[in-house]
């Protein structure tokens, strides 16, 4: 079954394709094909890639978003690394939606009433719901009625308990939507699962504390599989310092930038864009280079890395308060996954939890693997992120639902 899934970030587009057989195996295959349109600056660059290993790799000019998507389409069957010769071969394209509100929660075909309900949630993540809206009209457009099906970066936190997920102000927000949805579902399950996979574990039994840690970041606290908390809240604007993000400020910042004249969208930008690694280092939202700049005796570089360290350490802390305990922890995406200078800081406070990783453990890369000591008291994970595997997945489930269901229509007398 070949599966298509469009996944849409705040400064990227990517695709990548999927050609599952059943059974399905129980860890992650790699992608046929995989494409990414990048907007860096002025200059936006197309790559994509085939698993024989053709690369096509280009600067570009592209008028608005939705020609991306359309790009990537066209590579699919065109060019140096095509692996189709019509689209008419996807069985499934699958998206991530980053913001599916209450209403939302679970994998879901796409039909009209859904589009609908994903456009209302629209205001509370503008740079994603409408992208991803885009992309889902353009393939109604060049594949008539394939199954789309939409994957919620918000489902897996969906049921968090109200302490977790109510807004210490007025009753009124709830009513009006204003609660914690927390970000990053998709990858925090996955992470859970194989997490339990890698232990030899019945997921049921595990508290674990999950930090997706890329350009964006977040921890989530998962018991038996649920997550119970999360740092992200209304917007993945709250919690952990990022790459170019804040996190959780003192709200009376605002106010009081407000009233020396910023306006809301001042603050937007603000706290979205000149913030977090960046806003601080001055330097980059990368934290290779930040890592790189602070060993080079740069100030302000040592000072964002011991921020985002403060506050990872704490947001870990409140976790495992809420889990009332934790065994594993388990570090994924970008940062998390590459930097054993962050893994290193991030652990060294909890050595009177009796965690404790070996440094030499820690300093080895590829694949997923456990990197604390034997005798420590936590496991500590690294699991690469695999986001676009785990939508695939949830495709290829709802596609077999849906050709069953098909059959015993048909075998109803
Ligand atoms: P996204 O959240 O957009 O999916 P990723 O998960 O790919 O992003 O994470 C991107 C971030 O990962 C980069 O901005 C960079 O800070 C970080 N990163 C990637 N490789 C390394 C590395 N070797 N060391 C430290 N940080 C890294």
């Amino acid at each position: 079954m070949k599966i298509l899934v469009l996944n849409s970030g705040s400064s990227s587009q990517k695709a990548s394709l999927y050609d599952f057989t059943d059974p399905l195996p129980p860890s992650p295959t790699a992608a046929l094909w995989d494409g990414q349109v990048e907007w860096q600056g002025d200059r936006v660059v197309l790559q994509t890639r085939n698993s024989t290993g053709a690369i096509l790799n280009q600067a570009t000019t592209l008028g608005p978003r939705p020609e991306a998507t359309v790009r990537l389409l066209d590579a699919l069957t065109r060019g140096q690394a095509r692996v189709l010769s019509s689209l008419s071969e996807l069985d499934v394209v699958g998206h991530r939606i980053v913001n599916g509100g209450q209403e939302l929660t679970q994998p879901t075909a796409i039909t009209r009433e859904v589009k609908t309900a994903i456009r209302s949630m629209s205001p509370l993540a503008p740079l994603h719901n409408r992208a991803e809206l885009d992309g889902i009209e353009i393939i109604e457009k060049r594949m008539g009625d394939v199954l789309q099906v939409a994957v919620f970066d918000t489902g897996f936190h969906s049921g968090l308990p109200e302490a977790a997920a109510v807004y210490p102000g007025p009753y009124e927000w709830l009513r009006q939507g204003i609660r914690r949805y927390g970000f990053h579902g998709i990858n925090h399950q996955y992470c859970a699962e194989r997490a339990a996979q890698l232990l030899a574990k019945d997921p049921a039994a595990l508290k674990l504390v999950t930090c997706h840690l890329g350009n964006g970041c977040s921890l989530a606290a998962i018991q038996g599989g649920r997550s119970v908390d999360t740092t992200m809240g209304f917007t993945p604007l709250e919690g952990l310092m990022m790459g170019t993000r804040s996190g959780s400020v003192d709200p009376g910042i605002l106010t009081y930038l407000l009233r020396q004249g910023h306006t809301g969208q001042d603050l937007d930008e603000i706290l979205n864009a000149k913030s977090g690694l960046l806003g601080i280092s001055g330097l980059s939202a990368d934290m290779r280079m930040v890592v790189s700049a602070m060993q080079e005796g740069n100030a302000r570089a040592k000072l964002a890395f011991e921020v985002f360290i403060h506050r990872l350490r704490s947001g870990i802390a409140a976790m495992a308060a809420t889990l009332s305990g934790m065994d594993a922890l388990v570090f994924t995406a970008g940062i998390g996954e590459n930097s054993a200078e962050v893994r290193a800081a991030a652990c060294s406070n909890f050595a009177f939890l009796g965690l404790a990783i070996d440094p030499a453990k820690n300093l080895t890369s590829g694949s997923d693997r456990d990197i604390a000591t034997t005798h420590s008291a936590i496991r500590v994970l690294v699991i690469h992120a695999q986001e676009d595997w785990a939508i695939a997945r949830e495709c290829w489930k709802l596609s077999l639902a849906a050709k069953a269901a098909t059959q015993k229509h048909y075998n109803e007398p």
